[in-house]
């Protein structure tokens, strides 16, 4: 393997630790930052998820509250609990865990979430501001890339930035922080032909598709940093990312690994943007 390994538990850690004293400072204020996270039903994975965030977000000081909901949920009892959230002032952040039931509109749920409050920055007046260049809060997944690619010092004026996947979580929003920082950006989708011929341009090249080993070495330009979003669980239990790990450290300048890459750093820009939205309510 040649190539360094992008190390997202040991950058979260520094985050999160970052995160804790600044809720110090701000509980000395008078405000502890207060996150919400609404879950609907008992996926599995899901519920790891919000355990997960809970206790981070209690490892930093802050205030967790967790609003578990059965999987029959109607959805207007569902708008109400966000509603009542919306109006509690010890809660600065509200997090809605998806994927919600089918029986349940995820887009008028995301939009019932106050804006201020919406830590996870899915609102569409959160996209549009951040594809207007004025973010309130960036969504957490791409913003974690962004400290890392900060983190390892990667150029990204000038750069070409290629994304394998254009959800509204993930490939979308980290286009447009991507373009922000001076980078010339390429979206690519399942419609995308010659997949190959897009990623080998990439001189930063982030992957979020869930589709393990989409991209493997061989379309991988030498030298390049390599930001694997995707989670998978193969058959065999075992958890692997998008990026085929081998071929593409053979390769790579940099990659980040999965597990203990971009996942951890979800965690952490989430109790960032919690600690923000608490700390603009000292100047509203
Ligand atoms: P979605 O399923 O919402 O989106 C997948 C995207 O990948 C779509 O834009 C889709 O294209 C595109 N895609 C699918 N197949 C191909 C292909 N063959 N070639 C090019 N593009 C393709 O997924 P998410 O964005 O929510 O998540 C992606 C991955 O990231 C998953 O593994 C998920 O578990 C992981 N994830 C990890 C997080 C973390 O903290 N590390 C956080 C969030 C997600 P189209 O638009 O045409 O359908």
């Amino acid at each position: 393997m040649n190539s360094r390994i992008i190390d997202g538990k040991a950058l979260s850690a520094q985050v999160r630790a970052d995160v804790a004293k600044q809720v110090q400072a701000l509980k000395q204020r008078g405000v502890t930052p207060g996150l919400a996270v609404v879950l609907v039903g008992d996926d599995p994975a899901s519920q790891v998820y919000v355990r997960n965030k809970a206790a981070a977000c209690e490892a930093a000081g802050m205030l967790s509250r967790v609003i578990p909901l059965g999987s029959d949920t109607p959805e207007g009892e569902l708008l109400a609990v966000i509603d009542t959230l919306n109006q509690d002032p010890a809660i600065h952040g509200i997090l809605v865990q998806l994927p919600l039931p089918g029986h349940i509109d995820t887009g008028l749920v995301i939009e019932t979430i106050s804006a201020a409050k919406d830590v996870d920055g899915f609102h569409v007046s959160n996209a549009g501001l951040l594809m207007t260049g004025r973010p309130l809060f960036r969504p957490c997944t791409p913003y974690g890339v962004m400290k890392m690619l900060e983190s390892e010092n990667v150029p990204l004026r000038g750069a070409e930035a290629v994304i394998v996947g254009a959800s509204n979580i993930v490939g979308k929003p980290m286009a447009m922080l991507l373009l922000a920082a001076g980078a010339t950006v390429t979206l690519c989708n399942s419609k995308t032909q010659d997949l190959g011929a897009q990623t080998r341009r990439a001189d930063v090249l982030v992957v979020a598709t869930g589709k393990p080993g989409i991209v493997r070495g061989d379309m991988i330009k030498p030298g390049a940093i390599v930001i694997d979003v995707g989670i998978n669980r193969l058959p065999s239990g075992k958890l692997v990312g998008d990026v085929d790990f081998d071929s593409a450290a053979q390769v790579a300048a940099a990659i980040t690994p999965v597990p203990g890459g971009v996942g951890p750093m979800t965690i952490a820009m989430l109790l960032v943007n919690t600690l923000e939205a608490a700390e603009r309510t000292l100047n509203s």
